[in-house]
């Protein structure tokens, strides 16, 4: 599928520690509304059904809802939403946003107890509303996909932290590798697990989402990390996105991201999954090295 994405904001309302935006509670806003109008109504007989709207935090726009209705009247299909869920605990927001055409909620779940989200997201109760948000959204049907980053804080707990999502109801859930930008980058030796302690607690977690028949995804990983579990791995091939980034066009994020954020080693060129692999995080391999990586000698 061919979607939009389009970063709404610099702001939020949590300052999470590793942010791959590095927006947090009080950064100034230097999004041209502007050009996401425009950038909206000249994409919308172009082939895209869906549009994916993310920050900061997108929900704390003001103008949110006039933007989720101008997406609807431009007649794309479906709109997705990224969001740290707190505004969701408004059951009338939850309803505006539903009823004016969101119906996907990608929600960060980093922790399955208040004291662990709320340490990365620097909030009191940012975990308690989070969570009153997804109860609110699933009771109005929407569908939600939690997204949960692999920290140093918090890859022994995943398999906790996927139980409590499926606890709560979520049929999607997907686990992302930290793309080391922004607080991240900033944050790296506090943040940044090395990739064979956190891998094999995501391995048990993708095994409990399989054995609760969840849909579950993993991201930012490489297949010779994965191995068998490569199968998780989204398929950017499927889903790809045009991305409006403050005033910057990216005509395939994904492509993007393979070729500008990844970097390969020497290894990887007797790899045979070479030409679809963007390799490891660049700051990551500059960190580590690319020790952790083998080629693949058959698909
Ligand atoms: S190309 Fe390199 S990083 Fe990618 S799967 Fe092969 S060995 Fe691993």
């Amino acid at each position: 599928m061919n979607s939009l994405s389009v970063h709404l904001t610099d702001t939020c309302n949590n300052s999470c520690i590793f942010c791959v935006v590095g927006s947090h509670v009080g950064v100034p806003e230097k999004v041209n509304r502007k050009l996401v109008y425009e950038f909206l109504r000249e994409n919308k007989d172009n082939g895209y059904e869906c549009v994916n709207i993310h920050g900061g935090e997108p929900t704390i726009v003001p103008e949110f809802l006039d933007i989720i209705k101008m997406i609807k009247e431009c007649g794309y299909k479906s709109i997705s939403v990224q969001t740290n869920g707190r505004m969701f605990k408004d059951i009338e927001f939850a309803k505006a946003a539903i009823s004016n055409g969101v119906d996907l909620l990608v929600i960060s779940l980093h922790g399955h107890t208040a004291e662990m989200q709320d340490y990365f997201s620097e909030v009191a109760n940012s975990f308690d509303e989070a969570v009153l948000g997804i109860k609110n959204a699933i009771s109005l049907g929407c569908k939600i996909r939690t997204n949960t980053c692999v920290c140093k804080q918090n890859y022994r707990e995943l398999p906790d932290i996927v139980n409590y999502a499926m606890d709560l109801g979520i049929s999607h859930i997907n686990i992302s590798n930290l793309h080391t930008a922004g607080n991240c980058l900033k944050n790296f030796d506090l943040v940044v697990p090395r990739l064979k302690d956190g891998v094999p607690y995501v391995k048990t977690a993708v095994d409990q989402c399989v054995r609760r028949d969840v849909k579950v995804t993993l991201e930012g990983y490489t297949k010779c990390i994965l191995g068998e579990y490569s199968k998780y791995m989204i398929d950017w091939e499927e889903n790809k996105y045009k991305m409006l980034y403050k005033s910057f066009i990216f005509n395939d994020y994904s492509k993007f991201m393979e070729t500008q954020a990844r970097a390969k080693g020497t290894k990887c060129k007797t790899c045979v999954a070479e030409k679809k692999c963007g390799g490891l995080y660049k700051e990551y391999a500059a960190a580590y090295g690319y020790e952790e990586i083998a080629p693949i000698c058959m698909e």
